[in-house]
């Protein structure tokens, strides 16, 4: 069993669509794959209805949150949220406010170059995000389009949004503790991606695993492209300390990063152990 549960489509910052996500998926040989889009359920019905037989879809979700540093500083971190009933009031709501709060960011980064004189428009953003949910890669994109810069990569830097950015602004996520409650509330399944991605910024300390386990953590991603095997061991060490599952996954987003479906995979006894912990939606397969 080749099972990957992390991947993205263009409902959120992927460029595969939903359809073509699962297509792939089976073609490349995958027996289980998570659709697990940002803050959005969206692609769900797409991936299910065009599910290929001998694929089993998990739908999911990557949702944004942080944690609150006990010296007052706020580190970004991804909860991967799996098979949670959708309708649930309290997590859909969370997540239409931790989007909007997309939207917000993006514009005023806009506001914030073209007050620096740069020839990036509002439009020139929603038309990137063709339809889905705004986010960071599709301003890179408008950055690229205006020839501003070279590539998506090259707008990922403190010149313009990535770390410590002139023109980065930051969103009001879901503190991780109150997420994990609510995944479980809505019968989901909780495990925080790639929780030592260092190059991404600030990782939250091996010590603050003990309140995410206690309010219902179930696992870890260890094995993720952002993490070398230093990272990945250690990854599995809080996890031991804290009875949490260990997972891996590809984090595909098409070709906005160089992973290939499959790339990583999660044991099929993890696997199970994770379908056992859900109530709020069934895994589907054709
Ligand atoms: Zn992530
Ligand atoms: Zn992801």
């Amino acid at each position: 069993m080749r099972i990957d549960l992390h991947t993205h489509s263009t409902a959120s910052d992927g460029t595969t669509s939903p359809v073509d996500l699962v297509r792939a998926a089976a073609a490349t040989g995958l027996d289980v794959v998570a659709l697990t889009d940002h803050d959005t359920t969206a692609g769900w019905a797409g991936a299910a209805e065009a599910l290929p037989p001998g694929l089993t879809l998990v739908p999911g979700a990557e949702l944004s949150c942080v944690w609150p540093a006990p010296d007052g500083r706020v580190i970004g971190m991804h909860l991967l949220a799996y098979l949670f009933d959708p309708a649930e009031p309290v997590l859909r709501a969370e997540r239409a406010r931790v989007r909007d709060g997309r939207i917000v960011r993006a514009r005023r980064m806009v506001e914030l170059m073209q007050a620096d004189g740069y020839p990036v428009r509002w439009d020139d953003v929603l038309r990137e995000a063709a339809g889905g949910p705004v986010g960071r890669p599709h301003v890179a994109r408008a950055l690229v389009r205006h020839r501003l810069v070279a590539d998506v990569a090259s707008a990922f830097t403190p010149e313009w949004i990535g770390r410590g950015g002139r023109y980065r602004v930051v969103k009001p996520d879901t503190e991780v503790v109150d997420a994990i409650r609510m995944v479980r509330a809505a019968g989901g399944v909780p495990v925080v991606a790639h929780p030592l991605a260092a190059a991404r910024g600030a990782v939250v300390p091996a010590e603050a695993y003990a309140a995410m386990a206690a309010a219902g953590l179930a696992g870890l991603e260890a094995d993720h492209l952002d993490h070398d095997a230093d990272a990945r061991r250690r990854t599995r060490e809080i996890a031991a300390d804290h009875g949490l599952l260990v997972t891996g996954s590809s984090d595909f987003h098409g070709a906005n990063k160089a992973v290939a479906l499959g790339a990583a995979t999660t044991d099929p006894a993890v696997y199970e152990e994770l379908l056992d912990q859900a109530t709020g939606s069934a895994p589907v397969a054709a």
